[in-house]
């Protein structure tokens, strides 16, 4: 129980990461639901909530004292249209009863977040006094948050499955609401993987906490395994029904289990083994997958501003399936 106690944060647009430690000493004031490593479910249970109702579940929302500018409505806006990507991509929301606390603090836009669910699924969220509704708008952090609650907690080195879900399943979620275009995606995608390739004397996801690994690294296996299931499924299925099989099996972030357990529960729903088989080939050594061939077997190029889609690319319909053009 205690390994769940805590988690890493995620901090807005820098994407970098930092203990919660140094949230707190940056000065954040409301020590009392920002110190500790855990949730401050105590706390957070004695602030007035307004509860948001979303498909299979309800969002207690609260805020902690302090300044922003922002009218409250324009925030439940913000996680209800989060969550409907969530829902969107997975069916329901992953948890019966979800705590989003937001803590004010002085500056600009989304400044992090972090998600728990020893005690019910829960996610604070760092806004700045400042913020501005078009923050809100182009966030990423809160369906980031979200998507964590979709995946039971496991040992902390296997996190970059955790991560790279996040990484991976956070903008393709919103292209499918809605909410972005299905070129900003990939273009990202494009510019950021490299960083999640293994350098020298990489032993493998499982044993290495760099960033990068952590978070692009998993978001390429997510890639990867994401394009195998729909290959081998002709199309029929993905990355997607595999993660939604957890979610119907129980596997939300408020339970714990093994990462084999999680991958064969994922597995089981596809009748294909892709992401055991992966796992056991990219967990202990190191892999470098061909990024740059299989976007253009994706039909996706560099462009002068961001990426072109070729329709005629050998799995243009792949592309299509995990983000559909709108
Ligand atoms: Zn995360």
């Amino acid at each position: 129980m205690r390994s769940r106690a805590w988690r890493t944060v995620t901090i807005g647009s820098a994407g970098a990461l930092f203990l919660l430690c140094v949230l707190t000493l940056k000065g954040v004031a409301q020590s009392e639901y920002m110190s500790g490593q855990g949730f401050p479910y105590g706390a957070f249970d004695r602030l007035p909530a307004t509860d948001v109702a979303v498909q299979g579940g309800v969002i207690h929302l609260a805020f902690a004292p302090g300044r922003i500018d922002l009218p409250k409505p324009t925030i439940e806006e913000w996680v209800r249209r989060s969550a409907k990507a969530i829902t969107t991509y997975y069916g329901r929301f992953p948890v019966k009863s979800a705590r989003i606390l937001i803590v004010p603090s002085p500056g600009a836009g989304v400044q992090g977040g972090t998600t728990w669910g020893y005690r019910g699924g829960a996610i604070r969220i760092v806004l700045g006094s400042d913020a501005t509704e078009d923050d809100l708008r182009r966030d990423w952090v809160m369906v980031h948050e979200m998507v964590h609650l979709a995946l039971p907690d496991m040992e902390e080195r296997y996190a970059w499955l955790s991560e790279g879900l996040a990484v991976y399943i956070e903008p393709i979620a919103r292209v499918q609401s809605g909410d972005l275009p299905a070129a900003s995606v990939w273009s990202v995608m494009m510019r950021d993987m490299p960083k999640g390739l293994p350098g020298p004397g990489d032993r493998g996801l499982d044993n290495t906490s760099a960033w990068g690994r952590k978070y692009w690294g998993g978001a390429i296996f997510c890639l990867l395994a994401d394009v195998q299931i729909r290959e081998r499924s002709n199309n029929l299925l993905g990355l997607q029904d595999a993660m939604r099989a957890v979610l119907v099996a129980g596997g939300n972030h408020e339970v714990d289990w093994s990462i084999s357990k999680v991958l064969s529960v994922a597995d089981a729903a596809t009748g294909l083994n892709v992401l055991t088989s992966l796992h056991d080939s990219m967990g202990s050594k190191a892999v470098r997958p061909d990024l740059e061939a299989l976007w253009l077997r994706l039909g996706l190029k560099h462009a002068s501003e961001g990426v072109e889609i070729d329709p005629t690319a050998p799995l243009a319909s792949t592309l299509a399936a995990i983000t559909p053009i709108r």
